[in-house]
This record gives C-alpha cells, structure tokens and sequence, in this order.
C-alpha cells in the first residue's frame, strides 16, 4: 500500500516526486512509501526544445529531461519507487483507498496525484466525471482539466501539471507538482506548512 502514488513521468509528475523524495529526513516522512508509474511515451517533453527556461542551458531537449529525471530520482531518492512502462487503464475508490489498475498489475495508495497531461486521448476509467474542457487553452484544441480546487479534486485525488488547468509551460508544469509535494507534505505534518530546502 503506497502512501501516495503518482502517475505520470512527465514534468509535473517527475517535480512531485522529487520534493516528495527529498523530505525522506523529516520525522513526518520518513516512514511514508512514494511511488511513480514513470511512464513517459506520451509526455510533451518528447518533442520540446528549451531555450526559456531557467536554469536548463539553451538547446536542452525533453528528452534528455525525461532521462535525467528519472535518474536524479533513482540516484538521489531511491527510496522513492519508479513504476516503469505500466499504464495506468482504471482508477477506483474504496473505503478512502485507491485501487491503480494498469496494463500490467494493480496497486493500491491512500492518495493520487494525477500528472498525465492534458489531452484529451485520456482514457482512465474513474476520472470521467471530473473531465472538462481546459479553462486556459485554445478551444480548437481540444484540451481538457480535471476540476479541481488547488490541485485537489477530492479528499486523496491530486491533479497535477497541465491537466491541473494550467498553460503549457515547462516551468508552470514543473512549479504544480511541487506544489502538490508540498500540500501532501504538510497534510503529513499535521497541517504545518511543509517545503524542502537543500543549504550550502
Ligand atoms: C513541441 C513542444 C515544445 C515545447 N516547448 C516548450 C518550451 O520551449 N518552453 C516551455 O516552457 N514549455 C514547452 N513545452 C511545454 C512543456 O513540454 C509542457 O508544458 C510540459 O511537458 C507539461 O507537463 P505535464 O507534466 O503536464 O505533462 P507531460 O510532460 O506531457 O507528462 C504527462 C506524463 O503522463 C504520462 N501518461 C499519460 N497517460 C498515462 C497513463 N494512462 N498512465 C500513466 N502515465 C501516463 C505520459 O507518458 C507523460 O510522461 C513544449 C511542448 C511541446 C509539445
């Protein structure tokens, strides 16, 4: 039974579960289980080039993000468990507990962070009622959210990264993963505001 599980490699999944890994020295943390399905075939940092974002050096592609990322987590927050290849087909709720089919296997998790991108080939049986067209993206697109108040869309069911409701860029993605890290880490430390700063 995870703690919390995140679905989606991506830039906003990969951001939640690097905050989420480097509180692994908090008392309220510690004993907590973290895990990510890691898939990344459809993310949008396949196919996008950086040269406005701050700090990655101009020329940087997605792909070598998608890489590195899972790396930094393996490397640095191996406590934190890559789910890799699986898909996510079927979400469904139980008592206050998720039950994660995939492809492949099933899982359980006291809370979600839904990171998949916002397009609108989604098919994960359970989201379908929170689906709607996304509030900040051209109409012809097609875009979609999931309707969610800060990122929650009910008690334990985060949504993350564009599907959040937030335009795409690479940073905002990034900066909404971390902002679920941190809601999950203060909701673990009783309700005390929680981040995670490395020093020098
Ligand atoms: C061509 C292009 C160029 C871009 N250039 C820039 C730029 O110059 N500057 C900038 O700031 N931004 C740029 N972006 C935008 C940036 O890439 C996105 O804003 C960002 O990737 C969105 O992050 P996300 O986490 O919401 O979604 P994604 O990064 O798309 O991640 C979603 C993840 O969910 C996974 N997933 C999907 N379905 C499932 C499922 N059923 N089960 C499990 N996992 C699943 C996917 O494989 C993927 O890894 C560009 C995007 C594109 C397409």
């Amino acid at each position: 039974m995870f703690d919390v599980l995140i679905i989606g490699g991506g830039a906003a999944g990969l951001s939640c579960a690097l905050i989420l890994g480097s509180a692994h020295n908090k008392p309220y943390a510690q004993d907590k289980k973290i895990g990510i399905m890691t898939h990344q075939k459809t993310s949008h940092l396949q196919t996008a080039l950086f040269n406005n974002a701050l700090g990655l050096l101009p020329g940087t592609t997605g792909t070598s993000i998608l890489e590195i990322g899972k790396i930094q987590l393996k490397t640095l927050y191996p406590h934190v468990e890559q789910i890799d290849k699986e898909k996510v087909v079927e979400i469904v709720k139980n008592d206050e507990v998720f039950k994660v089919r995939t492809n492949r296997s099933e899982y359980t998790s006291k809370a979600l962070v839904v990171a998949v991108g916002y397009t609108n080939l989604i098919n994960i049986k359970g989201l379908e009622s929170f689906i709607e067209p996304h509030p900040r993206a051209i109409l012809e697109k097609e875009r979609i959210w999931l309707k969610n108040d800060n990122h929650l869309i009910e008690k334990g069911l985060y949504v993350a990264g564009t599907l959040a409701g937030w335009r795409s860029q690479y940073a905002i993605a990034c900066g909404s993963g971390a902002q679920v890290a941190t809601d999950i880490l203060t909701l673990w430390n009783d309700g005390k505001d929680s981040q995670v700063h490395d020093k020098i």
